[in-house]
């Protein structure tokens, strides 16, 4: 019979991968991501694959995050050939990360390189490097939703909409077993259904075998439009304060929820500041193919998009400046007040945001908004905590301004999405809880036996289970 391995996003929400294995022979990887946090947790990325990368007939990923993409390249420079099955968006969004993310690692290899050979240590390579990511780009095979493709000998593979970013999605795979057919559905990561682009994913009825996502399984997110009146009055306050507001935000979503979030303020009449800065060059190419793909944005926002002829995101705001070049992001230092400055990275670690730390983090006038969850250990978690003072660019910095975080605006379907979404299937398929902390997963696990009566698995790592 098929088989199905879980090696990652296991009990833990990075470094997504599960193996699909037919009798017929077909080999089929369900995502390639990297492990993402700790600094454990990264050195996984080194580890050796656990199965042959030459030996597989193709590769399917969900969507462009790199804890579902970022070992691509390695995959590739360690043998693979075939093809990598995406959405059309997320395969244009999987160009700007994974060439961004091979950047870093040349970027860290070649600093950490630097320090060895001065203790007469041999130096380090990349875990990848440019060119392995542009081998792995050729390799693309951009599909459509809602089409069946045969992508190994009998596999055959839909893309169903997940809401989650643009170009995410829900995988449904049809496993030919002899003369049985197993559909298998990966939810993928699942949208929130209050994003303001992005549509509600895709309900689905029939599966054998469901694998569903767990990240925010223990609890609701606050209502979006609670959290859309909180940024209002942030953004009040802040232009009686008089201070620059900072928002550190993810490239791919986030940002792209936020500008449209503050474009409709202005439409309103009720954004004080003068100016929104978009300083991130990954935002601002992101935002590109995001508007070339609007009409897959959620259909009440297309009509109120489309009746004001707005076919790019950044009309709808028209105090938008991107500021592409590091000339243009360090002009933004003489702005002090009236400003709102978007910058990555999300969580603080690097990216433009720390040079307006420098800039601002010290004056009370100054409002720092976080948009979502700051991971333990980064610098946006310590300020979060309460730190007195942040080491930024060598350099001590008071934290002075208002911190705010906004917990309404999460990309991931809180717990009530997810028992609604799963609660569509007929007949209680074969259920799976990945891409969650255990401790999260327990609690849907929970949820899932006392409101729908339904036995719910969470894998071990590296566990096989017949399909
Ligand atoms: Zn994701």
């Amino acid at each position: 019979m098929a088989l199905l391995n879980f090696f990652g996003a296991v009990r833990q929400v990075t470094g997504s991968c599960y193996l699909i294995e037919s009798r017929d022979g077909a080999r089929v990887l369900l995502e390639c991501g990297m492990h993402q946090g700790r600094r454990q947790e990264e050195d996984r990325n080194r580890a050796p694959f656990p199965f042959d990368p030459a030996s597989l007939d193709a590769v399917v990923v969900s969507h462009a995050h790199l804890d579902h993409t970022g070992l691509l390249p390695r995959l590739v420079a360690s043998g693979y050939r075939g093809p990598i099955f995406a959405t059309e968006a997320c395969s244009e969004l999987m160009e700007l990360m994974l060439l961004d993310s091979a950047h870093i690692q040349e970027k860290d290899a070649e600093w950490e390189s630097k320090w060895r050979v001065r203790q007469g240590k041999p130096p380090v390579k990349p875990l990848y490097t440019t060119k392995d990511t542009e081998r792995t780009l050729g390799l693309r095979h951009p599909l459509p939703y809602g089409n069946a493709h045969e992508v190994a000998k009998g596999v055959q593979l839909t893309f169903h909409d997940a809401g989650h970013i643009l170009g995410s999605a829900i995988v449904e795979l049809d496993v030919q077993d002899h003369h049985l057919t197993r559909r298998l559905v990966f939810s993928g990561d699942l949208g929130n259904t209050c994003s303001p682009l992005m549509r509600a994913p895709t309900t689905l009825e029939r599966a054998d075998l469901v694998l569903l996502e767990s990240t925010y399984g223990d609890r609701d997110h606050r209502n979006s439009s609670e959290t859309l009146e909180e940024l209002a009055d942030i953004l009040q306050q802040a232009h009686r304060d008089g201070g620059n507001v900072l928002i550190p935000a993810f490239a791919v979503g986030r940002t792209q929820d936020l500008i449209y979030y503050l474009g409709r303020f202005y439409q309103e009449g009720r954004l004080p500041q003068r100016a929104v800065f978009l300083d991130s060059p990954m935002a601002i190419r992101a935002n590109a193919i995001y508007a070339r793909y609007h009409q897959q944005f959620a259909q009440r926002n297309q009509a109120e998009i489309e009746a004001r002829h707005i076919k790019r995101i950044e009309d709808w705001l028209p105090i938008l400046r991107c500021t592409p070049t590091p000339e243009e992001s360090m002009a933004i230092n003489r702005v002090k007040s009236g400003a709102i400055i978007i910058a990555g990275s999300g969580m603080c670690n690097g990216g433009r945001i720390v040079h307006h730390f420098k800039h601002n983090l010290w004056r009370s006038d100054c409002h720092l908004v976080f948009p979502g969850f700051q991971a333990g250990g980064t610098t946006g978690r310590a300020i979060v905590d309460g730190a007195a003072t942040v080491k930024v660019l060598h350099q001590r910095i008071a934290v002075k301004a208002r911190v705010h975080t906004l917990g309404g605006f999460s990309a991931h379907a809180g717990q009530a999405q997810l028992l609604d979404w799963v609660s569509h299937f007929k007949h209680h398929p074969e259920l799976y809880l990945v891409h969650g902390e255990l401790e999260k997963s327990q609690v849907l696990q929970q949820v899932l036996r006392e409101r729908l009566n339904w036995l719910a698995n969470i894998p071990e790592p590296g566990e096989q289970i017949a399909l």
